[in-house]
This record gives C-alpha cells, sequence and structure tokens, in this order.
C-alpha cells in the first residue's frame, strides 16, 4: 500500500537524533494490521541511543530558548503547511501501520496538525504576570520559562495526533524533544518528524527515538531515569503509566498522564433520540473503538430502552469493515490480535452472564470484528469495569437520574462521559455531578485543539490542547526586586 505514495521520500524508517537519521545496530518490523504483512522494517533503539537523544535535545535547548516566540511558531507554521501539503501521503501511511480507513486517516492529519497551528498562535501569549506589592521598596514579577528537554511517549491509535498534541507546545514554550512512538506505528512518527526538518527545525529540536516492544521498555527507563529529561508526556494504558510515575519520582520530573477511560453515554428517557444513536455511532464506533474517549458503557432509561437497541443496532449493521484502503469501508482491522482477544473475551463473558448480541459478536478474518451491539448487560459483566477498546457496544437499563449518575462514576476512570438530555435543569445537574474531566452533552464528538483535554482519578494528569496545554511545559519563576 505504500507504493504508490507521492512523494516516496516521507517513508522514513531510521531514527531521528540531533539532526541525523540513524539505523541503529538492529531493526524491527512494522505490519500492516488488514493483512498482516510486513511494511518496513525501522530502526531499533535502546538505552544508548535514548542518551544520546537526550544530549542532542539538551545542546539544542539553548538556541532554541533563546528565539522569539514568533521566530519559534514561523518554523511550527511552516511545519504545519507541510502536513497539509503532504495529507494524502501521510493518511496513506497512517492507514497502512495502524488500519483506519484511510479517510479517519486523512482527518486525523488534519486534527494532528490543528495542534501546530494552535500551538504556534500561543506560543506568543505565555504571558506572565505582576502581583501587586505588599512593601513598596519591593515589585513581584512572576516568569513562564521551558522546562527543559521533554520526552513523549505515545501510543498506536492516533499516530500523529497523540505527537503533535505533545510535541507542539512543548516547542511552543522553548522546549526541546524526545519523542518514543508506539511500536507499531513509527512510520507516521517519522514521516512527521520528516516534515519538521524540512520546515527548518534545528537540529536536536526534535528526536524522534524508534524501538520494538521490549526496546520501548529500555528506552522508557532512560526517559524517565534522566536528569535532564524534566518533563515526561505519556499517553497509553494506565497500567504503563503507573510504571512511568513510578520511574519518574527518582527526578522529581513533571509528568503529563493521559491514561485509560471506561467512558459512560448516558441517554435519558427526554433526550432526542436519533440524535443519541448518531452520537453513539461516532463516539462508539470510531477507529474500530479504539480511542480513550470512546463510549464503552451505554446507559439507557427505561421509557427509550428498546427503541434505543433497535436504532443503535440498525446503524451499526450499516458499518462496511474491510481493508482501510477500500473505497466504502468505514471500519478497519483491530491493530493486533492481543486486541481482538480481548474484544472476545468480553463478549463471551457477557454472554456467559447473560446478555444477548443484537447485532454482530464475530470475528471476521484474523483481525477484524463486527460492530457489535449488546443488550441486558448487566454490572457484574467484565465490559462495566474493564476498557473494551473495539467496535462493542453494551447497553445497559437504569431507572432514575440518580442511578444514572452512580452507575457512571462507578469506576476508577475519569476520561470522557456523555449524556443525551433536553431538560436544561437536568443537564446542569448532571453535567456537574459525573466525575469526568470531559462531559459531552447532546454530542459524541468533543475534541479539537482548542479545549482542554484530559481526565480525573486514574485517568491521568494534566490538560492537553487549549490555552492551558502549554502550562505543563513551563515553570514558573517568580522574581521579587528589592530596593526600589
Ligand atoms: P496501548 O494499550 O495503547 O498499547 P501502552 O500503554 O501499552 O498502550 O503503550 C503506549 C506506549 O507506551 C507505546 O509507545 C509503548 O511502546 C509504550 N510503553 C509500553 N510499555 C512501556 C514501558 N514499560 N516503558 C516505556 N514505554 C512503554
Amino acid at each position: 500500500p505504500l507504493a504508490t505514495l507521492n512523494d516516496p521520500t516521507l517513508l522514513k524508517t531510521d531514527a531521528l537524533i540531533g539532526g541525523e537519521w540513524v539505523a541503529g545496530s538492529a531493526r524491527f518490523d512494522v505490519h500492516d494490521p488488514a493483512t498482516g504483512l510486513k511494511l518496513a522494517d525501522v530502526a531499533l533503539l535502546g538505552a544508548a541511543d535514548t542518551e544520546a537523544a537526550i544530549a542532542a535535545a539538551d545542546r539544542a535547548w539553548p538556541l532554541w530558548r533563546a528565539k522569539t516566540a514568533k521566530e519559534r511558531a514561523a518554523v511550527m507554521m511552516k511545519w504545519f503547511g507541510l502536513l497539509h501539503q503532504h495529507a494524502d501521503d501521510l493518511a496513506r501511511i497512517m492507514t497502512a501501520e495502524q488500519g483506519k480507513p484511510l479517510a479517519e486517516a486523512r482527518g486525523e492529519v488534519t486534527y494532528g496538525a490543528s495542534f501546530i497551528e494552535w500551538f504556534a498562535e500561543e506560543a506568543r501569549r505565555i504571558y506572565g504576570e505582576t502581583i501587586p506589592t505588599t512593601d513598596n521598596n519591593k515589585r513581584y514579577l512572576v516568569l513562564k520559562q521551558p522546562v527543559g528537554v521533554c520526552a513523549a511517549i505515545t501510543p498506536w491509535n492516533f499516530p500523529i495526533a497523540m505527537i503533535t498534541r505533545k510535541v507542539a507546545p512543548a516547542l511552543a514554550a522553548g522546549c526541546p524533544v524526545v519523542i518514543k512512538p508506539a511500536e507499531a506505528t513509527p512510520l507516521s512518527a517519522l514521516a512527521v518528524a520528516e516534515l519538521a526538518q524540512r520546515a527548518g527545525m534545528p537540529a536536536g529540536v526534535l528526536n524522534v527515538v524508534t524501538s520494538n516492544a521490549d526496546g520501548s521498555i529500555a528506552v522508557g527507563k532512560v526517559l524517565c531515569a534522566s536528569d535532564t529529561v524534566r518533563h515526561l508526556s505519556f499517553t497509553g494504558s494506565t497500567e504503563v503509566g503507573r510504571i512511568l510515575a513510578a520511574q519518574c519520582a527518582p527526578t522529581i520530573k513533571k509528568l503529563s498522564l493521559e491514561l485509560g477511560g471506561n467512558a459512560p453515554f448516558i441517554v435519558f428517557d427526554d433526550a432526542d433520540l436519533d440524535s443519541a444513536v448518531e452520537g453513539a455511532m461516532i463516539s462508539k464506533y470510531r477507529n474500530a473503538g479504539q480511542t480513550c474517549v470512546c463510549a464503552n458503557r451505554f446507559y439507557v432509561q427505561a421509557g427509550v430502552y428498546d427503541a434505543f437497541v433497535e436504532k443503535l443496532a440498525a446503524k451499526a449493521q450499516g458499518i462496511q469493515v474491510g481493508n482501510g484502503f477500500e473505497p466504502g469501508v468505514n471500519q478497519g482491522p483491530l491493530i493486533d490480535a492481543q486486541a481482538i482477544a480481548k474484544v472476545e473475551a468480553h463478549v463471551a463473558d457477557a454472554l456467559g452472564k447473560g446478555a444477548k448480541v443484537v447485532v454482530g459478536g464475530t470475528r471476521q478474518g484474523e483481525r477484524f470484528y463486527t460492530p457489535t451491539v449488546l443488550s441486558g448487560v448487566t454490572g457484574d459483566m467484565l465490559c462495566a469495569r474493564e476498557e473494551t477498546f473495539g467496535p462493542v457496544a453494551p447497553v445497559f437499563r437504569f431507572e432514575t437520574e440518580a442511578e444514572a449518575i452512580a452507575l457512571a462514576n462507578a469506576t476508577e476512570f475519569g476520561l470522557a462521559s456523555y449524556f443525551y438530555s433536553r431538560d436544561v435543569g437536568r443537564i446542569f445537574r448532571v453535567g456537574e455531578a459525573l466525575e469526568y474531566g470531559m462531559v459531552g452533552i447532546n454530542t459524541g464528538l468533543i475534541s479539537t485543539a482548542e479545549v482542554p483535554f484530559g481526565g480525573v482519578k486514574h485517568s491521568g494528569l494534566g490538560r492537553e490542547g487549549a490555552r492551558q496545554g502549554i502550562d505543563d511545559y513551563v515553570e514558573l519563576k517568580y522574581l521579587c526586586l528589592g530596593d526600589i
């Protein structure tokens, strides 16, 4: 699938350290999840290369931070333009290694690029403040300064956006970065890094250390243990987030963590049902259910339960599953065999405990799973507690508003949540009661570069995007000026 790129030189397979492409002493294979075929072999780097990348970033720091915000923004805007210019190729690379349908991949390129544009604009607005004095002989000032070398460890479900959302605020603030992309999707990361080079990013400001699953553990250890690295941003599972946080404790690093979710999607009796079904489709089946904000549990009030299940099943049945390069396909493969196994386990568990398959419930070939709706789902089932991360919609029945809120909050996670209601009082009550970082009300799509994305409880620390997305990449410095 990569033979037809308009610009074949975007297909990079070496890592990027200090402006040089590094082949490494070993390589690892990257596969097309739709076919299982090998796409490329990529540099498998380890601990020593990671040290080299950190050192390169550290050397680049003084020059990058010394540039004016406008100068940094100019490089970023050029990079942003190049992502758009090469959007078709980037989408092809992404579909090939990640599996999402081409149109969805194209959408991610636009979404991923939007973080570069947004933070390039925000670079010039990293304002400090002056504080009214309590002593006329003194003045108090607060500066915001770049935190230093930043590390980013990113997942495979959004191979470009999860990188730009971390790297763009770092660059805007004046920090260099070392990126460790997911082992399943390094080609998208390297293509985007190549475009940063073409945009004139100074050597060492943006480094990409690629590795396989085992190697990533070694790379992660070095990034966490380094005293030079002053901030680590991670998106991925809560389990790995916990490991990284522990590894970062000795160096008291700043941490941004965007971890697992278990998003509830509540439909009240007073909801616009067609709109709720439409929102459910987007929230559940996008990226084959492999996003951390995908609805994981549907709670539907008794009065509309049957109608909702029927309408959702009818729509889900219309999803065309297949290779993301084929026209008309709107759901690709799951990322790997483990992902399929988890979906199958959740469905089998639910059926074993009394749930019913309304539609779907089957694997197609090795890597595809049919869009599924389960009814009669109860709280004792695995899908009520764990993120399925696949195209399965378990639908629970509830009676009262208080019950729905209690069920939605009965999880250690707190990333995204959704509810549908046309009652303004209820919208405020439920919106305020949900223990989540984000609440979608009468919509299934909430993310954009301008808003603070992030979770509470075991779903993470910090916010990405928005004005606040810069905060984790700067330190406040207080200047106390005496002898006025
Ligand atoms: P997912 O469930 O999305 O695969 P993971 O949390 O397993 O998420 O992985 C997300 C990212 O974290 C990937 O880049 C992966 O290589 C990396 N990773 C996984 N385990 C570790 C680890 N122990 N140390 C450092 N990075 C890790």
